[in-house]
Order: structure tokens, then C-alpha cells, then sequence
């Protein structure tokens, strides 16, 4: 098995070592884990700060690469926290070392944070759905330094900030565009396990989302688990495999050196 999404203490928001983490996935039994620590540069709430010592990832995951390396494939991941204002930054911190593998993700919009719910302040939630999507789409159309799309439907994970209830019919034609870019460029999406975590009454992304992945011939799909504790490594696989079995999805993407390989589910 593999998890494709996994912080450590390199992450700001994660105070469990590398080792530990990675003992972890060991005994589970994993093959393979990317380790995708957090950079958000210029977070939008200004309370917390997302940077990265990037000079002692680096050495800690070759490191852990040489230790571990007869029990198992660490991946050397990051998971880069885009905003519009920064495509530019982004790109650099993603070429400035060498990666196999890169998660694009959305913690906030319009520099604001969905997260402590500034994002959702003043606005109808359908428009807060039509403003989070469009601009997940004008990043990806400037932002290409990436395989997968993080946690594509980040949004609900945040209902409690919601005033009223949005259809996903109100905002598909968003996502069916955000889809179709994302496969143009050949890149992929990733299975985000968290939502059980957080109890959330979808998966990220929903069943449809992943429907209509599969509708638009996208195939690239990486399953993470998210976590930021050893307990929530490969959280909820097992029934991920399934579905996805049951979906008609043949295989999960696997990466070296930022190129998908693709295994058989
Ligand atoms: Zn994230
Ligand atoms: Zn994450």
C-alpha cells in the first residue's frame, strides 16, 4: 500500500518526528510513503506561519531515505499551499530542490482562510462555493509545478462557517472545468482520507467528483491519508480501494521523480 500524504514536525502544524511517522507506515505494512510536508507561504491568517526549512527536509528525507530503505520507499513530497498573488514564489520553492512528488493545495482563497472561517464572512454560501472554485481555476491555469490537486473539495470541511445549504449542481459546471483542466495538463487529483477524521458527510472529493473524474477519462489518482499523527496513517484505505474498484478505476498513480507510474489496484 501507499500513502501519499503524510506530515511530520517539518510541518508547522505537526509535532511528530519523521521517524516516527515512517515506523509507523512500517509496521502497517506500506511499501511506499511520500512525505509531504507543508509550505504555505504567506498564509492568510497572519496568526500562524506555514514557511518551511527547506535546507533540513531535505537532508532529513534523504536521511530517512538511506535508513529505512530496505523496509521501505519514502517519497520525497511537499505539499505547496498556492494562492493567486504567489504563483510565482511557488514555482520557485517547488524547483529549488528536487521532489518526486507535489500536492497543490487550497487552505485559503481570495487571501482569505478558510479555516478560521474569514473566507465565509459576509457572503452567501453559494457564493462562497462559486468564489473558492474560481479561484482554485485561475490558479491552475497559472500554476503547473505540481502532480496532484490536494483536497479538491476543501470546502466542506467547513459547514459549521455556512449560513445555508449549496447543491453541488449549483457550482458542477465549476468543477467539471477544474477537472478537465487538471487532466489537459496531466496531472492528477488525490483521495484526501481526513474526511472521516474530521467526520465530514463527504469524501474529498465527493463520490461525484470522482465520477465525473472518471466520466472525463481522468485516471491519475493518489490516495493520502493526511495525517499528522502515526495512528492516521493509511486511515481508511481499505474501503478507498474498494470504492474505487467498484468505480471502474483500474489503477493508483505512484511518482518518482515527479512522473506518475501507475499500480495496478
Ligand atoms: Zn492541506
Ligand atoms: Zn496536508
Amino acid at each position: 500500500m501507499f500513502d501519499y500524504h503524510v506530515h511530520t514536525s517539518y510541518s508547522a502544524d505537526c509535532n511528530i518526528k519523521m521517524s516516527e511517522m515512517i515506523d509507523s507506515a512500517v509496521e502497517k505494512g506500506f511499501s511506499e510513503i511520500a512525505i509531504t510536508d507543508h509550505i504555505d507561504f504567506d498564509y492568510p491568517d497572519s496568526e500562524i506561519e506555514f514557511m518551511l526549512d527547506f535546507e533540513g527536509y531535505h537532508r532529513a528525507l534523504e536521511k530517512h531515505q538511506e535508513t529505512y530503505k530496505d523496509k521501505i520507499r519514502i517519497v520525497k513530497g511537499l505539499e505547496v499551499g498556492i494562492q493567486h498573488h504567489i504563483i510565482e514564489e511557488c514555482k520557485d520553492m517547488v524547483m529549488d530542490y528536487s521532489y518526486d512528488f507535489v500536492i497543490c493545495s487550497l487552505h485559503g482563497a481570495e487571501g482569505k482562510d478558510l479555516h478560521n472561517g474569514d473566507f465565509f464572512k459576509d457572503r452567501e454560501t453559494k457564493d462562497a462555493y462559486i468564489a473558492y472554485y474560481t479561484y482554485m481555476y485561475d490558479c491552475l491555469k497559472a500554476f503547473k509545478a505540481y502532480n496532484v490537486v490536494g483536497h479538491l473539495n476543501l470546502i466542506d470541511r467547513y459547514k459549521k462557517y455556512m449560513t445555508d445549504n449549496v447543491r453541488y449542481i449549483q457550482y458542477s459546471d465549476l468543477v467539471e472545468t477544474i477537472l478537465k483542466n487538471i487532466i489537459y495538463d496531466g496531472k492528477g487529483i488525490e483521495i484526501n482520507t481526513s474526511s472521516f477524521r474530521y467526520n465530514m458527510d463527504v469524501l474529498t472529493p465527493t463520490i461525484e467528483m470522482l465520477k465525473l473524474y472518471k466520466e472525463l477519462s481522468g485516471e491519475i489518482i493518489t490516495i493520502g491519508s493526511d495525517a499528522h499523527t502515526p495512528d492516521y496513517i493509511g486511515y481508511q484505505f481499505d474501503y478507498i480501494y474498494a470504492l474505487l474498484n467498484q468505480m471502474g478505476f483500474k489503477y493508483i498513480a505512484a511518482y518518482k521523480n515527479m512522473k506518475p507510474e501507475f499500480i495496478r489496484l
